[in-house]
């Protein structure tokens, strides 16, 4: 398969006037593929939007690199706020979405992106399951979920080689939530596209993603095929996790309950950022961080 993103120890810090600095990516290492899924999962506030962002060039990197076909994201002016080739899907339709300008018209300005003079932005509502004449209507005219698929007719139009999806089901209604992963899932592969897809429903990933990366405070903590993943989660945040959803395969067998909330990230946890919530937690585990993959966890070390 040929590489797409190649995330290579980013870190990205956050920094107010008079507050810590927050490191929010904290050294995350990810590669997605052409034609490829990759689910990226984790709990709020665990520094995957802002992942998201800097692979957009949104956000600055601190250290560590971010390639897109090879060639290195360097954080955009103000003026372009998008880079061409990787086109982003957010949780709330109206980020993209202009509630003042028939969508049609928003969906040929992906078009233009893309110099596409061929396609007409009905046809791209008719590839994301809505009729034609929606066209000429506005954003506050659709249901939550109709609006999405008009934001990714747009995404779309501008021909991404990677799309991005920030919780772009976790607002809308359960019914629509797996039609929606499943559309952008179809949409990007059809189209030899990669697709990072964000969502804290491990249910849906499960249902499109090729691969699973899950993030814990800043640092993808284990990285696999999603069926191997989910049927032998192996660091034991990842087991948290699916613990913590229904198991219709009677796999109820992991640890559900995950005591205490995510630790701040300005004051991240010595040695694994996991431990002070970890049931297996070693001594190691207090003072040396687990730095290596595809599970970053003491009792996975790499022989
Ligand atoms: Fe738990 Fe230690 Fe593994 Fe961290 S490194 S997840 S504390 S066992
Ligand atoms: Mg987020």
């Amino acid at each position: 398969m040929r590489s797409l993103l190649k995330i290579d120890d980013l870190v990205v810090e956050h920094r107010t006037p008079g507050r810590p600095v927050v490191r929010a990516v904290a050294g995350a290492s990810l590669e997605v593929n052409a034609g490829e899924v990759v689910g990226l999962v984790g709990e709020s506030g665990c520094g995957k939007s802002t992942l998201a962002r800097a692979v957009c060039g949104l956000n600055r990197a601190a250290s560590g690199s971010i390639a897109f076909e090879g060639t290195p994201v360097t954080p955009l002016g103000l003026r372009r706020r998008t880079m061409t080739g990787v086109q982003m899907v957010f949780q709330d339709p109206y980020a993209s979405l202009n509630p003042r300008r028939r969508v049609g018209d928003q969906i040929a300005d992906g078009l233009r992106v893309a110099g596409d003079t061929a396609s007409s932005p009905a046809d791209l509502l008719e590839r994301v399951g809505l009729p034609r004449d929606f066209a000429s209507r506005h954003p506050h005219e659709f249901s939550g979920g109709q609006r999405q698929r008009i934001a990714i007719a747009r995404a779309l139009a501008a021909r991404p080689r990677l799309l991005i999806g920030d919780e772009p089901i976790s607002a809308l209604d359960a019914s629509a939530q797996s039609q929606v992963a499943t559309l952008m899932r179809d949409l990007a592969v059809g189209s030899g596209a990669g697709l990072l897809f964000i969502s804290h429903d491990l249910s849906v990933v499960r249902l499109i993603a090729d691969r699973i990366a899950v993030m814990y405070l800043g640092r993808i903590v284990e990285v696999g095929d999603t069926a191997e993943v989910w049927a032998d989660p192996r660091h034991p945040y990842t087991r948290a996790l699916l613990g913590a959803i229904p198991r219709p395969d009677g796999m109820g067998v992991l640890p559900a309950e995950l005591p205490g909330d995510v630790p701040d990230p300005a004051e991240p946890p010595p040695g694994c950022r996991f431990h002070p919530r970890c049931p297996l937690v070693m001594d190691v585990c207090r003072v040396k961080e687990p730095e290596f993959g595809p599970v970053a966890c003491w009792l996975h070390e790499p022989s």
